[in-house]
C-alpha cells in the first residue's frame, strides 16, 4: 500500500520513491523523427517544451530508415499529389482515412522543402535537384505508370533526418530528458492527461511532469515478433500506456512483413533496392513476382511481396538447405550504383549474410517491420476515442504521433516511404495544433492528488517481481507465439490457437523474475518493464486479427480470402482491462477527402 510520509515522498511496501516534479507546456515522450519533429515545432512556437527519451535521441529507430521519404516533387518525372493520395488509399486496401491521407500527401511537398532548408543532405540529381527513386505500389496516373516520388539521401535517409531534427530541436532550445523511461501517463479524474511519470536510468530518480500536454512518440513495437527489422528498442511502451490509461489501441491487427529482411538476422535490405532495379528469385531462378503482379512486379506493394515469396516457399521452391528463403539479386547493377546509392546495403549485406552483393544474391524473408496500428487519433494529433456514438471525441491533453499513432494514413498496409512523411507531417501538425490549443494561456489542469502513484505501484511491483522465470525467457515464449500464429498468412485455427497461447503466457506475467531491485543501469528492470508493455500489445493484436474475418493488406486470412467492404470496412478499436481482458468494437473509415479538391476515392480491387 502507498502512503506518503512527512518528507512528501510517496512509499511503497517499505519504499520511498519521491518524485523530482517539472511542470512543461508540453512533453513529447520519444525523440525518433515524429517526436523531434514535435519538440522543435512547439519549442519554435513559444511554447515551453520537454522531451523525454530512454535511448540518446539520435539513436532512436529512425537512425536506420534507408529507402526515402515521398513527396509529389516531380522532380525526375510528372507527378501530381492527387497520384500520391490514390497510391496511398489502394496501399491501404481503402481503410485509411482519406481526409488525413489528402492532408499529409498535400503537405508532404512543403515538409520535404522545410527538411532540404533545415538542412537534410538529400542526394541530387545532374541538375542539383532531390533525387528521387521509385517504391513499391508509387504510380503515376493512378497506376498507370512507376512515379519517381522517394525523396532519399543514400541508402541513409533516416539518418540524415534525425539528426537534422535534433539539431533545430536543440537550436530552439528545446529540454531534453535523455535516457530517462516514461512509465505512465498521469490521468485525471475527467480522463484529462495531464503529465507522465519517467525513470531516470542514470541515477535511479523518479520524475514527476506536470504538462497541459503531453505528446506520444514512442515508435512501433515490431519487438512483439521474433524476427523484426526494428531496433530492440521498438516495443511500444506509448501504446501500453495508453492503454492502461483506459484508452483503446486502433487497427492492431495490421502488421507489416517486409519482403526483404536479411535471412537469420532480420535486418532491413531496403526497398530502395528493388527500386534501382533488385529482383527476386525462386530456387528454379524464377523472377516469381511477374506471375504475382504482372506490372509492378518486384515493386508492387509490400504485403503482395511478401505474400508472393511466402507462397514460394510453401510450394517448395524456396532457396537455401532448407528451402525456406528467397534470393534478392543486385550483381547486375553497375557497381558505380551500388556504390553511390546503396552503399549502407552492401556493407549490411556483407556483415549479416556474409554476402558480396556485386558477385552473388542476398537470401532474404519477409520480416515485421511496421506497425499500421497504434494510439486513434484525427489529423491534428489529437487522440480520439469512441465516446458513446461520437467516435471522433478527443481526449484532452493528449497526443498521440509517428508509428505510435494510428492516424490512420497507413490502413491495412504502409507504403515504403510513407512512414517518415507520416513523422514530419504529423509531428509538425501536432505543433501547429498545440499552439492554437495553448494559446490562451490556460493554467495547468490539477495535478490529481495521488498523480503518479500508479506508475510508481507498476514499477514497484516489476522491481520486486520474485518468480520463478527470467524476463528474457517469458519475452521468447511471446515473440515465438507471435511469429507462429500471427504472421504473414493467418488462418481462423492459428488464430485460435495462438489467442489461447498468448492467454497462457500474458498469465505467466506473475511468475516473472527481476533478480537486480536498483534502480540505477537495471537493464533487467527495464527490460521488464518492456516486456509488461509488450504483452499488452500482442494479445491486442492477435486478439484484433482472430476477430476481423477477411483479408484486407497486411491482414491475409487463407479462410477468408477476399476483402469484404460490406462488412468489414472500418477501424477495429480495442480495449484491455488490468486483468488483460479486451472488448473490440469498430469505428468508420473516414472515406470523405479533407477538401473538395479531390474527389473520395471509392474502393476497387486492389491489382498491382
Ligand atoms: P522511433 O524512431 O522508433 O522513436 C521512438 C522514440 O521513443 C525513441 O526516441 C525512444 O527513445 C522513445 N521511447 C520509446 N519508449 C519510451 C519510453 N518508455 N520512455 C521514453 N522514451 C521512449 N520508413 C520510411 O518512410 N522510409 C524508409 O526508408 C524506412 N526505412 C526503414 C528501415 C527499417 C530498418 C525499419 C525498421 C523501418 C523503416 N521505416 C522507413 C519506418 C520508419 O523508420 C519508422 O516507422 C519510423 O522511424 C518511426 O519513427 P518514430 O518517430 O515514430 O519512432
Amino acid at each position: 500500500m502507498a502512503d506518503t510520509p512527512s518528507n512528501g515522498a510517496p512509499r511503497i511496501n517499505g519504499d520511498a520513491y519521491p518524485f523530482v516534479d517539472h511542470q512543461y507546456d508540453v512533453v513529447v515522450v520519444g525523440a525518433g523523427g515524429a517526436g523531434l519533429r514535435a519538440t522543435f515545432g512547439m519549442a519554435e512556437k513559444g511554447l515551453k517544451t520537454a522531451c523525454i527519451s530512454k535511448v540518446y535521441p539520435t539513436r532512436s529507430h529512425t537512425v536506420a530508415a534507408q529507402g526515402g521519404i515521398s513527396a509529389s516533387l516531380g522532380n525526375m518525372g510528372p507527378d501530381d499529389w492527387r497520384w500520391h493520395m490514390y497510391d496511398t488509399i489502394k496501399g491501404s486496401d481503402w481503410l485509411g482515412d482519406q481526409d488525413a491521407i489528402e492532408y499529409m500527401v498535400r503537405e508532404a511537398v512543403p515538409a520535404i522543402i522545410e527538411l532540404e532548408h533545415y538542412g537534410v543532405p538529400f542526394s541530387r540529381t545532374e541538375a542539383g535537384k532531390i533525387y528521387q527513386r521509385p517504391f513499391g505500389g508509387m504510380t503515376t496516373e493512378f497506376g498507370k505508370g512507376i512515379a519517381h516520388r522517394t525523396c532519399a539521401a543514400a541508402d541513409r535517409t533516416g539518418h540524415a533526418i534525425l539528426h537534422t531534427l535534433y539539431q533545430q530541436a536543440l537550436r530552439h532550445h528545446a529540454e531534453f530528458f535523455v535516457e530517462y523511461f516514461a512509465i505512465d501517463l498521469i490521468m485525471d479524474e475527467s480522463g484529462a492527461c495531464v503529465g507522465v511519470v519517467a525513470w531516470n536510468l542514470d541515477d535511479g530518480t523518479i520524475h514527476r511532469f506536470h504538462a497541459k500536454l503531453v505528446v506520444l512518440a514512442t515508435g512501433g513495437y515490431g519487438r512483439v515478433y521474433f524476427s523484426c527489422t526494428s531496433a530492440h528498442t521498438c516495443t511500444g511502451d506509448g501504446n501500453a500506456m495508453a492503454l492502461r490509461a483506459g484508452l483503446p489501441l486502433q487497427d492492431m491487427e495490421f502488421i507489416q512483413f517486409h519482403p526483404t529482411g536479411i535471412y537469420g538476422a532480420g535486418c532491413l535490405i531496403t526497398e530502395g533496392v528493388r527500386g534501382e532495379g533488385g529482383y527476386l528469385t525462386n530456387s528454379e531462378g524464377e523472377r516469381f513476382m511477374e506471375r504475382y503482379a504482372p506490372s509492378a512486379k518486384d515493386l508492387a506493394s509490400r504485403d503482395v511481396v511478401s505474400r508472393s515469396m511466402t507462397m514460394e516457399i510453401r510450394e517448395g521452391r524456396g532457396v537455401g538447405e532448407g528451402k525456406d528463403h528467397i534470393h534478392l539479386h543486385i550483381e547486375h547493377l553497375d557497381p558505380k550504383v551500388i556504390h553511390e546509392r546503396l552503399p549502407g546495403i552492401a556493407e549490411t549485406a556483407r556483415i549479416f549474410a556474409g554476402v558480396d552483393v556485386t558477385r552473388e544474391p542476398i537470401p532474404v524473408l519477409p520480416t515485421c517491420h511496421y506497425n499500421m496500428g497504434g494510439v486513434p487519433t484525427n489529423y491534428r494529433g489529437e487522440v480520439v476515442t469512441k465516446n458513446g456514438d461520437d467516435a471522433n471525441a478527443v481526449v484532452p491533453g493528449l497526443m498521440a504521433i509517428g508509428e505510435a499513432a494510428c492516424v490512420s494514413v497507413h490502413g491495412a498496409n504502409r507504403l515504403g516511404s510513407n512512414s517518415l512523411l507520416d513523422l514530419v507531417v504529423f509531428g509538425r501538425a501536432a505543433a501547429i495544433r498545440a499552439a492554437e490549443i495553448l494559446s490562451q494561456n490556460e493554467p495547468h489542469r490539477p495535478m490529481p492528488k495521488d498523480g503518479g502513484q500508479y506508475a510508481l505501484h507498476r514499477l514497484d511491483k516489476l522491481r520486486n517481481a520474485k518468480g520463478d522465470m527470467p524476463t528474457a525467457k517469458l519475452r521468447l515464449e511471446m515473440q515465438k507465439t507471435m511469429q507462429n500464429d500471427c504472421a504473414v498468412f493467418r488462418t481462423g485455427e492459428s488464430l485460435g490457437v495462438g489467442v489461447k497461447k498468448m492467454r497462457e503466457i500474458f498469465g505467466m506475467k506473475d511468475r516473472v523474475k527481476v533478480e537486480d531491485r536498483s534502480l540505477i543501469w537495471n537493464s533487467d528492470l527495464m527490460e521488464t518493464l518492456e516486456l509488461d508493455n509488450l504483452m499488452v500489445q500482442a494479445v491486442v493484436s492477435i486478439e484484433s486479427a482472430a476477430n476481423r474475418e477477411e483479408s484486407r493488406g497486411a491482414h491475409a486470412r487463407e479462410d477468408f480470402p477476399d476483402r469484404n467492404d460490406q462488412t468489414w470496412m472500418k477501424h477495429t478499436v480495442t480495449w484491455m482491462d488490468g486483468e488483460g481482458k479486451t472488448r473490440i468494437d469498430y469505428r468508420p473509415v473516414h472515406l470523405q477527402p479533407l477538401t473538395n479538391d479531390v474527389q473520395s476515392f471509392p474502393p476497387k480491387a486492389r491489382v498491382y
